[in-house]
């Protein structure tokens, strides 16, 4: 699924996955972004929308607010370095209903069972 995002939408998302776990404080992100309360909250309420992350109720600093907390996880390519797919010259018409297919290459078998350390888990 693609989504049409601002400049200042892309900047707020890469600032929320650093605090991935716990999420951030909204006027700690406003004040990292530069930008307006007001501005602010608008961005939180479309991220929200678009299910990036979960604004929680919090009280901190004697009053309440919100507390962003992403719902999106960044990805790692670290589980597939190595893999053969990418530099294999099958891998536009390579697929599980076309002639060449996964289940049959040996090359990804290769890889997958080097993959596996001493105690057998991949
Ligand atoms: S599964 Fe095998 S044939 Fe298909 S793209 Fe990967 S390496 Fe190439």
């Amino acid at each position: 699924m693609q989504m049409k995002m601002t400049k200042l939408e892309e900047r707020a998302i890469k600032l929320l996955l650093k605090y991935e776990d716990r999420g951030i404080l909204q006027s700690e992100l406003w004040h990292k972004l530069g930008v307006t309360s007001r501005e602010g909250s608008r961005i939180a309420i479309k991220l929200e929308k678009k299910g990036i992350v979960k604004r929680v109720k919090e009280f901190a600093n004697d009053r309440w607010t919100r507390r962003l907390v992403p719902l999106i996880k960044q990805l790692s390519v670290e589980p597939i370095r190595g893999a053969p797919c990418p530099s294999c010259t099958h891998e536009n018409t390579c697929g599980l209903d076309k002639m060449v297919t996964p289940c049959t290459c040996v090359l990804l078998e290769e890889w997958i069972l080097g993959q596996t350390d001493t105690s057998g888990q991949v």
